[in-house]
């Protein structure tokens, strides 16, 4: 045993089979929390030059309809397609490629253009639940050449977002992505040791340390993981084990909502800025029979590090070795903890 508030150490990720290295000694200098001027954001709730506001045209000419709770369409510039013949290069063995076919779709959370996930009601998260539920189980039952069906959201210019627009994305594939055939093997590993799933033991190791939750209800924890390698990462568990969002009740749905308007609004608050971060769902495969193994999570990643426009950046050794930190998880966990649960006005 060691003090792993005070020497650095690798820590291991278990669902990727990957390492990182924690510097703690390095985040000793004492937390100054001042704020910088990040820009006001004084978005208008309608923005008539906006292609995801409600009634507006799209480039390529499409018309949004006058909508009131979520809308979805395929996205008018796709980075994958349909109608891809299956083939491989296989005349070089160092050379490997292999067509790939997917869907791309784009799904507006809210007509609200100057809205974030941390300003909407959660009764409004729901209906955004209620669609990631839906799109998954229709993408997977009208095309079964799919395998895995990826929810997410890029939010911020930080993280690339081209519009600011509360909106999030579906890319479906017929392959798994590298991270779901990570998480998959380790996954299916873990399950046919020990009979009970990976994240089911992990969650309850957290309950009994209570170090790493930063907020909890009847069906979802939301928590630092051990691993984590962004400042402010964190991972949302179902309380059991389930396999797809869809497999969600009400309550687990309404408990789902109110997790992601929870760590959305201590995130805004830490800063006291729109906080930047790329989410996303791991569901079980579809398509592909039975998954037990597979223990549904979202993961947040954001890059913010010690004020709205320090980020941190993966370069140096993170490039050429192995993703670092400084803050611990634990401490990362306490901040995000003791934030209040309204957002900053
Ligand atoms: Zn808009
Ligand atoms: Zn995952």
């Amino acid at each position: 045993m060691f003090d792993t508030n005070e020497v650095p150490h690798r820590r291991f990720n278990p669902l990727t089979n990957e390492w990182l290295l924690v510097s703690p000694h390095r985040a000793k200098r004492p937390w100054q929390g001042q704020v910088e001027d990040a820009p006001p954001d004084t978005r208008p709730q309608y923005d008539p030059t906006c292609y995801l506001c409600p009634g507006n045209e799209r480039i390529g000419g499409n018309k949004n309809p006058d909508y009131k709770g979520t809308f979805v369409f395929d996205n008018d510039f796709p980075a994958l397609l349909t109608d891809v013949e299956s083939a491989e290069d296989t005349r070089h063995p160092l050379l490997k490629a292999h067509t790939e076919r997917g869907i791309c779709r784009v799904i507006c959370f809210s007509p609200r253009h100057d809205w974030t996930l941390a300003h909407m009601p959660v009764k409004d998260i729901r209906r955004v639940v209620d669609t990631w539920a839906q799109e998954t189980t229709t993408l997977a039952t009208e095309n079964p050449w799919l395998t895995y069906v990826q929810v997410f959201e890029n939010k911020g210019a930080m993280m690339g977002a081209s519009n600011p627009h509360p909106h999030g994305q579906i890319w479906a594939t017929e392959h798994f992505s590298q991270e779901v055939t990570k998480e998959d093997a380790a996954q299916k590993a873990y399950f046919e040791a020990h009979g009970v799933t990976l994240l089911s033991e992990y969650l309850a190791e957290e309950q009994r340390r209570q170090e790493r939750i930063v907020f909890a209800n009847a069906h979802w924890t939301v928590l630092v993981p051990f691993w984590a390698v962004w400042p402010f990462e964190v991972l949302l568990v179902a309380n059991h084990p389930v396999q797809m969002i869809a497999d969600l009740d009400d309550a687990g749905r309404d408990d789902l909502a109110e997790a992601v308007s929870q760590i959305t609004i201590r995130y805004d608050n830490i800063f006291k800025t729109s906080f930047p971060y790329s989410m996303g769902f791991h569901q079980a495969p579809v398509n592909s029979g039975e998954q037990p193994h597979w223990h549904l999570h979202a993961h947040f990643y954001p890059p913010l590090l010690r004020s709205a426009t320090v980020k941190k950046f993966m370069v140096g050794y993170e490039m050429l070795g192995t993703p670092q930190r400084d803050i611990t998880a634990e401490t990362a966990a306490a901040r995000l903890r003791e934030q209040a649960t309204e957002r900053f006005a």
